[in-house]
């Protein structure tokens, strides 16, 4: 066997890699952990999508139903995501957040950039923005997934990210407990600005991992609009 191989098997002995979805073996040293093959199976949003939101429109047309009656609805100006919330991505994604699963961000980072590729408006972009969160739930969870993303994403797309201008305030209740106008309320004002002159007349691209009624991208594209920002777009992994 030669040198090359028989150290390759012996690392993938050591330290097995293994699709993070249905377990199988992948290749050692796989940049990848998610299998071709369920890959393959993961709900791309494809097609038509709302001109605004970026919400899939099976039957067609340019804005989705909440965006044509309200224009006013979302501060962003344009939002994208990857997949749509359900099936296996789910799981990922609750991997990725809540149980230490970052090395799953090489998968969606360079799922967000075929997105990101995709949408000719995004070009133009000069800074990226995770959405943050709250001090104490950064020191409980240890790490943030919307900035683990932005990073990885000023990487391959060469532009500079930074964590340091837009901040979320302490008493914001969790947002999956509450009703759709709960969270609205409850998300509106919650984030803030240090370091303004940063955000004057840039575009900014703003990143999470999933976006629910995109009621929190809005808050924070509205905020970093007030600073100065010229241009808001969003990109989420996922958009439920
Ligand atoms: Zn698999
Ligand atoms: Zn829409």
């Amino acid at each position: 066997m030669p040198m090359k191989n028989f150290i390759q098997k012996l690392i993938s002995f050591i330290f097995p890699i293994v699709c993070s979805s249905c377990g199988a073996d992948l290749p050692p040293l796989s940049q990848t952990r998610i299998c071709p093959k369920c890959k393959e199976n993961l709900p791309k949003i494809k097609g038509l999508v709302c001109q605004k939101c970026g919400i899939s429109l099976p039957d067609g047309g340019e804005f989705c139903f909440v965006c044509r009656k309200n224009p006013k609805e979302h501060s962003f100006d344009k939002m994208r995501s990857v997949y749509s919330y359900k099936d296996n991505i789910r799981k990922l994604i609750l991997n990725f957040k809540y149980f230490e699963r970052t090395y799953l961000s090489k998968d969606f980072v360079s799922d967000m950039v075929e997105t990101f590729k995709s949408e000719p408006a995004f070009k133009d972009i000069d800074l990226i923005i995770s959405v943050p969160l709250n001090i104490l739930r950064r020191l409980k969870r240890g790490y943030n997934q919307a900035q683990i993303l932005a990073e990885g994403l000023s990487q391959a797309l060469g532009k500079p990210q930074n964590a340091r201008i837009l901040y979320r305030k302490k008493m914001t209740k969790a947002q999956f407990k509450l009703t759709k106008q709960e969270r609205r309320e409850n998300i509106k004002d919650s984030f803030y600005v240090q370091n303004p002159s940063l955000l004057k007349n840039k575009t900014i691209l703003l990143i999470d991992d999933i976006a629910t009624t995109g009621a929190t991208a809005s808050a924070c594209a509205k905020t970093l609009k007030k600073a100065g920002s010229k241009k808001v777009f969003v990109l989420t992994v996922a958009r439920d």
